[in-house]
């Protein structure tokens, strides 16, 4: 039988599409090859915007269209908050699922490889809806998945395991979050707070370094929140982590600012393997905003964490998520918004523009609308300002030695790697350098 995977949305989704695609090809399922009709069609989907739901039932639409006679499968966040609505309804209305077989939720996603044993035909004219209500659900399924990432179409993210590259690996070290913003919808499809040990993610840890991965990447929904079914914490985490044997590198993605606490950023400006790079979702410079999202710190809080970053590691990458035009978000909060942002040390804005969220406290708050147009507006704005800081931020870096872990050839012939502190460099392509750190000049 040959399966093919179509995962949509963040790195957890990736991590988990590739760890079913190691149990499938184990289990003796092949993978189609572009062009090839598949047998069994999987779509990891994403819901984290309109615009992400929207491109999920487009790609469910093409692989009926390319596989017309796969199973289809959908799962995933998307998948989850359909299954949640649609429970008691008719399978009539089921209108955009029309193209898939079963719908399973985020839980369900993992029984994948056994259900799958069971089917080899369209079952049904409309999907069979295999869900457990998300707030239900208690289960951490680890997950691990390699690949070249970075590259700019995200879909080329392998998923599975024999189209892998080796030298960086993402590791799924919790999922879910307890925190609710008003906006955010991912609660509803991920569910609460949860984790493994800290002492399953070491083994995981080191078996991928023992594959040959240079680089980990902590991944999960809320991952500084680590440790809630454990007791553990996520600065122990970090030190478990920055203690395997071998050369590598280890990247924190995610940290909320009111989890970065000082003692977090110490220890990874001690540690030997942690990279100078963080990402921190800011989502809004105006306080007043703050609080109407429900975020857990003030604007003030958050600068402090940039500013002790820069005392500690003053060339590490700061990546900061911004979202603009959410409900209530004013032109006068904007452009304090903007002031604030302006001002930050940070080295790269990442922007999303809000889009209403069935389900979310923010669809129901009497509050101003922003219009299509001015949330556009405000989107441009961040980005040309994004653009300026990552500038300044290379223009800091050049002349400095930096060590840079090489990864593979890319689309243009040439090697590409990244620094520890996340800046790209390419140079000319060399087989025995791939998968190798080399301390470099950095030229801007
Ligand atoms: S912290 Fe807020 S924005 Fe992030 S996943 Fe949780 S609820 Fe959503």
């Amino acid at each position: 039988m040959k399966v093919r995977f179509v995962t949509l949305g963040c790195k957890l989704n990736f991590a988990e599409s590739s760890a079913l695609g190691k149990s499938l090809l184990s289990s003796g399922f092949t993978r189609a090859e572009d062009g090839e009709q598949a047998d069994i069609c999987i779509l990891n989907t994403c819901t984290v915007t309109d615009a992400a739901d929207h491109k999920c039932r487009q790609a469910l639409s093409r692989l009926r269209r390319e596989n017309p006679n796969a199973v289809i499968i959908a799962t995933g966040c998307y998948a989850q908050l359909t299954a949640d609505r649609m429970t008691g309804q008719p399978a009539a209305a089921m209108k955009g699922w029309e193209g898939a077989d079963y719908i399973l939720g985020n839980d369900a996603k993992f029984d994948i490889p056994e259900l799958i044993m069971q089917v080899s035909r369209r079952v049904a004219e409309h999907p069979i809806v295999v869900s457990t209500p998300i707030r239900e659900v208690d289960a951490f399924h680890g997950a691990l998945s390699f690949s070249h990432v970075d590259s700019e179409d995200e879909e080329q993210h392998t998923s599975i395991a024999d189209r892998t590259q080796r030298t960086r690996c993402f590791l799924k070290v919790q999922d879910g979050c307890n925190y609710f913003c008003t906006y955010c919808t991912i609660p509803y499809a991920r569910g609460k707070s949860r984790n493994p040990r800290i002492s399953e993610l070491v083994t995981e840890a080191q078996q991928a370094l023992t594959a040959g991965a240079k680089e980990i990447v902590l991944t999960g929904v809320n991952i500084a929140d680590f440790g809630r079914s454990t007791g553990e914490t996520f600065l122990q985490l970090l030190q478990a982590l920055d203690s395997l044997s071998g050369e590598y590198r280890l990247r924190i993605g995610s940290c909320e600012p009111n989890l970065l606490t000082e003692e977090i950023i110490d220890f990874v400006a001690a540690s030997r393997h942690i990279a100078p790079h963080f990402h921190i979702p800011l989502q809004s410079g105006s306080n007043e905003v703050l609080q109407i999202m429900k975020r857990h710190y003030t604007r003030e809080l958050f600068a402090e964490r940039v500013a002790y970053i820069r005392k500690q590691l003053p060339y590490a990458f700061i990546g900061v998520d911004c979202m603009v035009g959410v409900r209530g978000e004013t032109e006068e909060y904007f452009d304090d918004y903007l002031s604030f942002v302006r001002q930050l040390d940070v080295s790269q804005l990442h922007v999303f523009t809000y889009s209403e969220r069935a389900r979310t406290r923010m669809v129901e708050m009497d509050l101003a609308v922003v219009p299509a147009a001015e949330r556009k507006r405000r989107s441009d704005i961040l980005h040309r300002l994004s653009e300026q800081k990552t500038k300044a931020f290379y223009a800091a870096n050049a002349g400095r030695q930096v060590v840079v872990l090489w990864e593979s050839r890319n689309s243009k012939g040439q090697m590409a790697g990244f620094t520890d502190n996340y800046i790209r460099v390419t140079t000319d392509y060399n087989p025995e350098r791939v998968n190798t750190f080399e301390t470099i000049t950095y030229r801007s």
